[in-house]
């Protein structure tokens, strides 16, 4: 089979020939239909820090898909070839405390599809069945390959109730973008937007948003004058990984605000602890999903009309990667869907 694969360590990625990998009793091998390129795989592309410390070459990588299960194991129950799958990407060690409470998304000792063993971004991946999750098939294939990102911006939205609430987004990027249209469909008043990009302010806008600020150029403490806000921001979604867009936020929460922070920051970040404690802010830490109640949540959101696609902005068949990930490094795409069926 043909994969999308780190080769050795250092910047790039190579399509690849190898074999079909090798189906265990508790597993399901699954024909990759679609998948989408994630910042995590752009880290991986460009072997940074980050990715010079996790990342054991040689490695396929990927973890955003959407494929047709054409094996399964011989201990499998509930899936059969030709079923349509998702994988949740976080492979969780079943034995830990959180697991055995059904915890799943706390389990200390999860591991990454496509970051700590091999990916979705090849012809065939294998995934253990307790990891593929059933789709409705009335939704379309580029969308459902998007639902890993969408899940982390479900899960990180959900944290509490948005009815009425007056909420901020900190990066409009695609999954500060898919929240903003969750903030909407769940009922929040106001929903204000930050980024440095125009053209994802401008998509984070069609997406539901209030107001958008350009933190580079313009104040978040008059858009709220504009607006008429005059307490603060009651939930802050924290979806740049931007030091000083946190740091922002924290100046214009309310008394009692609430904040999940997703966005993944630089080991240095640093904030006023003494605004959290004198204005009493909850930060809570959200990585991944839940597994499987955010799935299930998501799911429900699409079916009644959650439109993700303004977020999906190429598509390329996969053999043409390379243009995709030169898009993703410029800042200049959305999601980017890569297509193995042509
Ligand atoms: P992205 O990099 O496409 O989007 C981040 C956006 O933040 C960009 O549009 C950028 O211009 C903007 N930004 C930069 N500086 C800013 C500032 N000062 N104020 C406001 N916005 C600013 O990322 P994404 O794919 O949308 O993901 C969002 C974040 O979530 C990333 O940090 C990513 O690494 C992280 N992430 C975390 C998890 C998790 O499980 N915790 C999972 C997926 C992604
Ligand atoms: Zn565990």
């Amino acid at each position: 089979m043909r994969a999308i694969a780190k080769t050795a360590a250092g910047p790039g990625l190579s399509l690849i020939e190898t074999a079909v990998p090798q189906l265990g009793i508790n597993d399901v091998l699954i024909r990759i239909k679609r998948t989408s390129i994630c910042g995590t795989d752009v880290h991986i592309y460009n072997w940074d820090a980050w990715a010079e410390k996790t990342i054991k070459a040689p490695l396929i990588i990927g973890h955003e898909f959407v494929g047709e299960i054409v094996e399964v194991g011989q201990n499998v129950q509930g899936f059969v070839p030709g079923d349509l799958v998702d994988g949740e990407g976080h492979i969780v060690c079943g034995q830990c405390r959180n697991c055995l409470a059904g915890r799943r998304h706390l389990c200390k000792a999860s591991r990454g599809v496509g970051v700590n063993r091999d990916g979705a971004f090849a012809e065939y991946l294998c995934l253990p069945a307790s990891n593929a999750v059933h789709v409705d098939k009335s939704i379309p294939l580029d969308v459902l390959s998007c639902f890993d990102p969408l899940g982390n911006a479900t899960h990180t939205a959900l944290q509490w109730d948005l009815v009425g609430e007056d909420i901020l987004i900190t990066g409009a990027g695609p999954i500060g973008c898919m929240a903003t249209a969750i903030a909407r469909k769940s009922g929040a008043r106001n929903i204000v937007v930050t980024d440095v990009n125009d053209q994802r302010l401008a998509l984070a806008a069609r997406m539901g948003a209030t107001a958008t600020v350009n933190v580079a150029h313009a104040s978040l403490r008059d858009m709220q004058q504009q607006i008429k806000m005059k307490e603060g921001f009651d939930i802050g979604l924290e979806m740049s990984g931007n030091p000083a867009a946190l740091r922002e936020m924290i100046d214009n929460m309310a008394h009692g605000g609430r904040i999940a922070l997703l966005g993944i920051m630089p080991e240095s970040a640093a904030i006023d602890w003494n605004k959290v404690v004198f204005n009493m802010l909850t930060l809570r830490g959200i990585y991944g999903r839940e597994m499987y109640e955010t799935w299930y949540k998501m799911t429900a959101l699409i079916q009644s009309g959650l439109d993700i696609t303004p977020v999906i902005t190429h598509r390329f068949p996969f053999t043409a990667f390379e243009e995709g990930f030169d898009l993703m490094r410029s800042g200049r795409s959305g999601k980017i869907i890569l297509d193995w069926e042509n």
